[in-house]
């Protein structure tokens, strides 16, 4: 294991800062839990803190606390160059977005923190746990260790990146660990209830817009163990929705009976495809999407392809199949 230990991460922190703290484009609740949870411990070491997301933050975690402090690369360009920045819950370096990249140069002292397999340690000090469910899990761990008084708020975002990653403490990642750290978290105030009915319970109109749309295209094929559906620009124009209101549509196509592959094709902006890529048991499909440029976990991953619509689906289909013959990759 190539991770530094806890003596040596804390060697990171022997400076004032000001410290960056950054993580992954389009931020699920481990990317802004763990971001917000790292500024309040590193805050309450005295240290100077600025948090940045490339991406806006999503409305169902806006909630959070201190969550007006995550700011755009824009709004702290004036500040760079950064040079010390601490990545969570990103898997490469790519993840961050480019125009948080262009906030510090190549040769930058970075802490990466982390729980992804495809994680390819490109910091400049690393501490990646593929056992741990989420960067949440590590984070409890590390502020264990710094000493830090787990208050409401530091317990909130984390609570909330364990549940998110959890899928709401129901994937095969939910071990005893992550529901002792749970319990702990509770004891501290965290209100379960709230967080779950905010980040899990509540969708938009143009969410269940955008499912209808989506559920039209669901096919299947390899006897019926892939699942897979289409999400266009013209959906996104009639609905109204945008990019997070795709958040969470995958699932319906890998919760089918049978199923062990849902897929979700996604036109963006830019006019690439974004796939998502969920599994049962059998296809890992973090190494799957590793294979065209992108990565993720054994069940949920995903890539971002260029192409057109039949190229890209013949390209996903073709590995999925092939990985299903082999009883998985
Ligand atoms: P989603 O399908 O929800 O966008 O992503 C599911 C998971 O796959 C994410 O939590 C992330 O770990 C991973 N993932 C998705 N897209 C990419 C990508 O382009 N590159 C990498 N490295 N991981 C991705
Ligand atoms: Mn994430
Ligand atoms: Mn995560």
């Amino acid at each position: 294991n190539q991770n530094s230990n806890w003596k040596q991460i804390d060697s990171f922190l022997a400076d004032e800062g000001p410290y960056l703290v950054v993580s992954h484009v389009h931020p699920d609740g481990d990317a802004i839990g763990s971001t917000l949870a790292v500024g309040f411990m590193l805050k309450q070491l005295g240290k100077t803190v600025v948090m940045v997301n490339e991406s806006p933050i999503p409305y169902k975690f806006r909630f959070l606390p201190e969550i007006d402090h995550v700011h755009s690369p824009e709004e702290i360009a004036y500040q760079a160059p950064f040079h010390r920045v601490i990545a969570v819950d990103v898997a490469d370096a790519e993840r961050m977005g480019e125009k948080v990249r262009q906030l510090f140069t190549d040769s930058v002292d970075l802490l990466n923190i982390d729980h992804h397999p495809t994680n390819d340690r490109f910091g400049t000090v690393n501490r990646v746990e593929s056992e741990a469910a989420a960067t949440a899990e590590i984070l409890c761990y590390w502020a264990t260790h710094l000493g830090v008084n787990m208050d409401r708020y530091l317990a909130t975002c984390l609570y909330t990146g364990l549940l998110t990653d959890t899928g709401g403490f129901r994937y095969s990642n939910t071990t005893p660990e992550v529901m002792e750290l749970a319990s702990g978290l509770l004891r501290q105030g965290v209100n379960p209830g709230e967080i779950a009915d905010r980040v899990i319970e509540t969708t938009s109109r143009q969410q269940l817009a955008l499912l209808r749309c989506a559920l039209d295209t669901l096919s299947f094929s390899e006897g019926e163990k892939v699942a897979w559906m289409w999400l266009t620009r013209e959906n996104f124009q009639e609905t109204g929705a945008n990019e997070e209101d795709s958040d969470g549509i995958v699932n319906y196509a890998r919760n089918v009976v049978g199923v062990d592959v849902g897929i979700l094709f996604r036109e963006t902006e830019d006019a690439t495809i974004k796939v998502s890529l969920r599994s049962r048991e059998i296809v890992d499909v973090g190494k799957l999407a590793q294979t065209l440029g992108g990565g993720g976990h054994a069940r949920a991953a995903g890539c971002t392809l260029s192409g057109s619509r039949d190229e890209v689906e013949q390209t996903i289909l073709n590995k999925v199949s092939m990985a299903l013959g082999q009883g998985g990759i």
